[in-house]
This record gives structure tokens, C-alpha cells and sequence, in this order.
């Protein structure tokens, strides 16, 4: 008995000592800024969210440069087709949204179009298990494309891109986030590289952009034609080099 009652005295201390301490806080603040202000005080908290709600529905901007980019690319690579490109960046970035939300590298492993991206998925996706987090992105729709930049080097072409898109998200592990938003519809945009390698023997592999990996068992190849891993001995179909394929994708909401 003489327990409960210490016990529940102490929880009764605690909270008069916090309401205190708020009561203190309260009081100084508003000595500050007046009576008057402290409402205008809670408007501002107020529209400040409201501001980044706005912000979180405002259709993004594609950023950029396509036609000045594009002739160059066509230079170098006459049968260069941006469209097929910019479908590439709607199906590639499906399939990684679906394999989050699954939480299943399954779909990705044989997939020819992520051959450079499997490790980087498969990594997301370890982690987002480990920490038993869940990421959905429902009603993704596309707006716009354009190209972005373009370089050459180590026998490999860079294209980057720009892509707008809208879709409701949701990670669990960020309540605030969750409730803030809830409800919305987020418009964002994200950089994506694709990446044509020309010339072979120039190119080395698992630079630090690109690693291919075993789809068996995750050992990075050294290797893009035809043969086995060398670490479990599962036959790798070869790759066609001749083909512009995704190595990174990144969102860039500002
Ligand atoms: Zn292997």
C-alpha cells in the first residue's frame, strides 16, 4: 500500500513539475511577444504547415536542356531515340516502386533493363526488411521528361535525366511525415542515368557507378558476355552492350 501511494505521489510530482515547467515557458514567451502576438505566434506554426503542404501537391518543374542535348547525343548515336528513353524511365521506375513495395527482388533479378541496377535494389530492399519498414507508392502517373546532361568517358556514354511524377506515398516509419501529409497526393521528380557502354575494352568494371552482380548469388561479375559466376557457377545469359541501360535513379524534390 505504502508502495502504490510512493509511487503514484512520485508519477504526481512528475507531471506538476512538467506543468510547471510549461506554465514557466508559456509565461516568459508571452512576456515576450505580448498577449496579442501569441495567437499570431500559433498562426504562423500553422501556415508554415499549410505552406509545405502546397509545396508537397505543386506540380514540379522538369529540369532540363533537352534540345540542346539531344543533336549532340544523335552525333554520336544516329539512331538515338529520346521517347524510347523516357518509356524506359516510366517502366524501370514501376518496377523498382513494385519491388519496394513488395519487398521482393524477384522481378528485378532476370530483368535485362536493371542488369546495372540489381545490387543497388537488392540493397534497398535488405534494408527496408531489416529495419521492418513499409513503402508504398499508389497511383504513380507521369508527367514530363527531358534530358538533363550528357558526358563520355571510359568507353561508356552518360545520359541523365529529368522525369516528373505524382503518386500518393507512404513509409510507415516516418509518422510525422504520415500525418502531415496524409491524404495528399505528392508531385515530385526524380534524375535517373543511363549508361551505353561503346567501347569495351576502354570500360572497367565495377566502377563505382556501375556493378553488376550475380543475379544467383550477388557477387559482383567482372564480366558482361556469356560464362559462369565465378563464385557459384550459375550460367550468366549474356548481356547486348549495344543498349542504353539504368544505373542510378534518385528522387529530387526540393
Ligand atoms: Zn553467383
Amino acid at each position: 500500500m505504502g508502495f502504490v501511494l510512493g509511487f503514484l505521489g512520485a508519477c504526481l510530482g512528475i507531471v506538476a513539475g512538467v506543468g510547471i515547467i510549461v506554465a514557466v515557458i508559456y509565461i516568459k514567451v508571452r512576456s515576450v511577444v505580448g498577449p496579442a502576438n501569441m495567437k499570431e505566434l500559433a498562426e504562423v506554426a500553422k501556415n508554415a504547415k499549410n505552406i509545405e503542404q502546397q509545396e508537397y501537391m505543386r506540380e514540379k518543374n522538369v529540369g532540363g536542356i533537352t534540345k540542346l542535348i539531344e543533336p549532340v547525343i544523335i552525333r554520336d548515336f544516329g539512331d538515338f531515340n529520346k521517347d524510347f528513353l523516357f518509356s524506359k524511365v516510366e517502366k524501370n521506375l514501376i518496377k523498382i516502386f513494385t519491388a519496394i513495395e513488395c519487398k521482393s527482388i524477384d522481378e528485378i533479378k532476370n530483368d535485362d533493363d536493371l542488369i546495372y541496377m540489381y545490387s543497388t535494389i537488392r540493397d534497398k530492399i535488405k534494408d527496408i526488411k531489416d529495419n521492418n519498414v513499409n513503402i508504398k507508392y499508389d497511383d504513380v502517373q507521369f508527367h514530363a521528361h527531358a534530358i538533363k546532361d550528357y558526358s563520355k568517358s571510359d568507353g561508356k556514354a552518360t545520359i541523365t535525366l529529368s522525369s516528373t511524377l505524382e503518386y500518393y506515398y507512404s513509409n510507415d516509419s516516418d509518422k510525422h511525415a504520415e500525418k502531415k501529409f496524409a491524404g495528399l497526393k505528392k508531385q515530385t521528380r526524380y534524375t535517373t542515368q543511363f549508361v551505353y557502354v561503346y567501347d569495351e575494352t576502354k570500360f572497367k568494371y565495377n566502377q563505382k557507378a556501375i556493378t553488376i552482380s550475380c543475379p544467383n548469388c550477388g557477387a559482383p561479375l567482372n564480366k558482361l558476355g556469356a560464362g559462369n559466376c565465378q563464385y557459384c557457377g550459375t550460367y550468366i545469359k549474356p548481356i547486348n552492350l549495344k543498349g542504353w541501360y539504368m544505373v542510378s535513379y534518385k528522387e529530387d524534390y526540393k
